[in-house]
């Protein structure tokens, strides 16, 4: 690590802009290899300072809603998908204007709006989002293909289905997943929805797809993709959103204090429930450079923030030498689903962006204040 987080103020997200290319090179080599379209999930990863970069790498972005693929539009200006599992009517026209790719959630969205994609006076190519009922998802909230899911059309109500104006076919089923699961999925979708992708122009694999972890399995990847597209003469999207941003980033914090109630506790000035939800929602335990897991270093600290929720704790950390007000602490792999889901809860300051590249170091990309939390309110 040759970062000096000394240098910055706490608590911020940093992102490594040298790390962002490196996952931006793999996901790039998937595209040529495979002659496939990968776009950037915003929802994952919005920090749009680093758009134009991403947009010399990957085709686009796809969105989850207005105000995202407004950004996209507006700070990447490639290729614009959205995907919501129902869209508000005031809404719509700006949709339109701003995406080219619309993939709808049902039918009866499908009919809501045709006729409004048809007079929309640009090309719109419309889709929609199945759902194989087949997942390998442990983590309940995070399973679109569970029972009774609200996301995607099964099988029984597809079939018999006027598909008139339709030109592709939209899954997500994964995540943190690597192809062999990719693999799996396909199969089942080929089962239930291949003889509909012959009349297909594209069909998108989603997001999940874990790309840039190293233990991924690319050629797997590679050779799914092809076969589909061979298979059936289509082009295929996928739309990672953790995957871009994986390990590029860091939530540097400060130590604001430390105190004893039978085993060492230390206050940070970030929080788990306002600056890494997914810390309490997931859950899952971040790392911090330098830290072992308790008892496995001398100094055995259970960390919390200043925050009044009880449950604001991040884990139970040890470090070499004991903790003490003003020490840095760093949490890896910060950049994703962050600063996209971080809140102003009990008035906790959100942390500033920083971006960090070779030319000019670190750059403060944006700082926060009493405004950002009464603005909201
Ligand atoms: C969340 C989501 C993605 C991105 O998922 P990652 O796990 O971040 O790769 C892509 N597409 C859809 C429809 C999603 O809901």
């Amino acid at each position: 690590m040759d970062l000096d987080f000394t240098k910055v103020p706490t608590p911020c997200y940093v992102v490594d802009e040298r790390l962002l290319i490196k996952n931006l090179e793999i996901l790039k080599k998937v595209e040529e290899e495979a002659g496939c379209r990968i776009l950037l999930a915003t929802k994952a990863f919005s920090m749009y300072e680093t758009f134009p970069l991403i947009a010399q790498y990957l085709s686009g972005v796809t969105s989850s809603s207005l105000h995202e693929a407004r950004l996209g539009y507006e700070e990447m200006g490639k290729e614009v998908h959205i995907y919501a599992a129902a869209y508000k009517e005031e809404e719509f026209d700006k949709i339109m204007h701003y995406c080219n790719h619309i993939v709808f959630n049902s039918f009866s969205q499908w009919n809501k709006y045709k006729e409004k994609v048809k007079a929309a006076g640009k090309t719109i190519s419309c889709g929609l989002r199945i759902n194989p009922e087949y997942a390998e998802v442990e983590t309940e909230i995070y399973n679109p293909c569970a029972p009774k899911s609200r996301m995607g059309i099964t099988l029984e109500y597809f079939e018999g289905e006027d598909l008139e104006g339709i030109e592709g076919l939209h899954f997500h089923a994964m995540c943190e997943q690597n192809s062999d699961t990719l693999e799996r999925i396909l199969k089942v979708v080929e089962e239930k929805f291949g003889a509909y992708l012959h009349q297909m122009k594209w069909i998108n694999f989603g997001g999940g797809h874990h790309i840039t972890r190293a233990d991924y399995d690319l050629e797997k990847l590679i050779k799914c993709i092809k076969h589909i597209k061979e298979t059936y003469d289509i082009e295929v999207y996928l739309e990672p959103g953790e995957a871009v941003a994986l390990n590029t980033g860091y939530l540097v914090s400060t130590v604001l204090e430390t105190l004893h109630n039978d085993i060492d506790i230390a206050i940070l000035d970030t929080s788990a429930a306002c600056h890494m939800p997914d810390v309490l929602e997931m859950p899952y335990r971040p790392q911090i450079i330098g830290s072992g897991l308790a008892g496995e270093k001398a100094y055995t600290y259970r960390l919390g923030s200043a925050t009044c929720l009880a449950g604001d704790v991040i884990g139970d950390y040890s470090f070499d030498a004991p903790l003490k007000e003003g020490d840095r602490l760093v949490f890896c792999d910060m950049a994703h689903y962050t600063m996209v889901k971080n809140n102003t809860f009990n008035g906790i300051n959100l942390p500033s962006i920083v971006l960090y590249s070779e030319k000019e170091g670190f750059k403060i990309i944006k700082s926060f204040g009493y405004e950002d939390f009464k603005s909201r309110l």
